[in-house]
């Protein structure tokens, strides 16, 4: 080869290599972060085992589990991996020191939001430096717009009570996009040492509009606005969004998680933009795992990964602009798959005729049920037919949740005699630590119910509260990208992955 020839080849090989460099660097331009907040495997193969079951197959059958109209969007994304999820000072996080892994790549104690364990210096998330590179962001929640996951994304505060102060910093945050519930705390202080603003003249003054009906939220899709907070028009509890089988059955007039999640595309995207990055959080999944109550539980993970499809809708519109990285932040309730009275046989078909949620039905039939019958039976307390002979209550029982009291055997009954006369009259004949196990701080009647019938289902739970099981992580896109994903990790490489897919600087970055 002549030495000119031999040049010009060099230089073109050079040419190559930088340019499929800079492909493997290029950033994505539209990232999505979903965190199912309490979601792990198991909460993934329950709904899954939950969807076959309900699409006509046997949640016992392999082929019928693996048909892809039974499986979850996430779980089949290409890309799969899992992180460790424990904090600073604990196994078991808090979702306050998880977000802040996630939005800021550093561990902190339970309950700090983008501050440091001593609580002094704060630090930027990923969606501010995302804005501050000219992304639009949009953050969304099926629980209060001020909570600890979504407040990692824009606030810095020393405990995630303070959520007025948390609301304060959203308001000057000039992201794009606020939807899902409201705010816990928008007329004065959550507690003691928050600050006292009014969240609405705040939000008025920085140029926000604020939407609260289904119809005005809808027609963002074919009128965007600039600066826009999205509340849902009835909030359940502590300001959040209905279970999505409560928005089903009862309030039809809200937006899913996933709708939300659809407009929020539409407001954001802008071909000649630089892109957005939006966090989408599936709150309620932690709370209806705290309750023990899988079909809660499994309602807010259809809408969650409902959610991820108008995610993956986009992505194949602009598959090489794309990024979608689904997660949990920790498991919650020590959900199994598998219980000792049912071995290793699975009876999914129990939890069909559930038709609320835990909340639901203590909002409204139980608050009606203890108002007509603890005069009476309050007395008698030590009594065992309390419930027994409380034939509406039974009704209840098989109406709305499909537990048939009649078919229950005698430790099934005990169990809910003792439960319900602690709901009803605030005393059974359990000592204390035997109540603290079987009830926690929920309803002991109903999380009783859903117990005897989560595990007929061969669904067990072992705790009210967290757990430290390692998450999965799921992810498509931007192959490259993407690709960065796979392997087993810690849940702050997470946030250093999501900065490096977008350019932004190395985390941490103070603020
Ligand atoms: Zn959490």
């Amino acid at each position: 080869m002549k030495l000119k020839k031999r040049l010009f080849v060099i230089v073109l090989s050079v040419a190559f290599l930088f340019m499929a460099t800079t492909a493997i660097a290029a950033p994505a331009k539209y990232v999505f972060f979903f965190l199912g907040d309490g979601m792990s495997s198991s909460q993934i193969q329950a709904t899954e085992a939950y969807l076959t079951t309900v699409n006509g197959g046997s949640a016992t059958l392999a082929t019928d589990l693996l048909k892809p109209g039974n499986r979850l969007n996430m779980s089949k994304m290409p890309v799969a991996g899992m992180q460790t999820t424990y904090d600073a000072h604990a196994l078991m996080t808090d979702s306050a020191s998880s977000a802040t892994a996630f939005s800021c790549g550093f561990k902190t104690l339970s309950g700090v939001i983008g501050m440091d364990e001593e609580k002094t210096t704060s630090y930027k998330s990923i969606a501010q430096l995302a804005h501050e590179k000219g992304k639009k962001v949009g953050i969304i929640t099926s629980v209060s717009l001020d909570h600890a996951t979504p407040a990692a994304y824009y606030a810095s505060v020393s405990t995630r009570g303070y959520m007025n102060n948390i609301a304060t910093q959203l308001a000057s945050t000039g992201y794009e996009f606020f939807g899902g519930g409201g705010f816990a705390s928008p007329e004065g202080p959550a507690r003691e040492g928050d600050t006292a603003n009014n969240i609405w003249t705040l939000l008025a003054g920085n140029g926000y509009e604020v939407r609260n009906t289904r119809d005005s939220i809808m027609a963002l899709k074919n009128a965007p606005r600039d600066k826009v907070v999205c509340i849902n028009p009835f909030l359940q509890d502590a300001s959040a969004m209905p279970y999505d089988i409560d928005r089903i059955n009862h309030y039809s007039n809200n937006l899913s998680l996933a709708e939300m999640t659809g407009v929020a595309i539409e407001t954001l995207y802008n071909k000649k933009g630089k892109g957005f990055f939006i966090m989408v959080e599936g709150g309620k999944i932690d709370w209806a795992c705290h309750a023990n109550d899988a079909m809660a539980t499994i309602g807010d993970m259809l809408d969650f990964d409902n959610a991820v499809g108008e995610a993956l809708e986009f992505y194949r519109q602009h598959p090489k602009d794309t990024l979608i990285v689904v997660t949990g932040d920790h498991e919650t309730g020590g959900m199994t798959i598998g219980h000792a009275t049912t071995g290793y046989k699975a009876y999914y078909d129990r939890l069909l005729s559930q038709k609320s949620s835990f909340q639901y039905f203590e909002d409204n039939q139980w608050a009606a049920n203890q108002a007509e019958w603890a005069e009476s039976d309050c007395p008698n307390v030590s009594s065992d037919d309390n419930l027994a002979g409380n034939a509406e209550m039974l009704d209840l029982m098989k109406n709305i949740f499909g537990l048939d009291y009649a078919t229950l055997n005698d430790y099934q009954k005990e169990k809910l005699e003792d439960a319900y006369d602690k709901s009803l009259c605030e005393s059974n004949d359990n000592t204390d630590a035997e109540n603290t196990l079987l009830y926690g701080y929920y309803n002991p009647i109903i999380v009783t119910i859903t117990h005897i019938l989560n595990e007929q289902a061969s669904i067990g739970w072992t705790s009210y509260s967290h757990t430290g099981v390692p998450v999965p992580v799921f992810a498509q896109g931007r192959a490259k990208v993407a690709q960065k994903f796979a392997g087993f990790y810690d849940n702050t490489d997470i946030a250093k992955k999501l900065a490096d897919a977008m350019d932004l600087p190395e985390l941490p970055v103070e603020k």
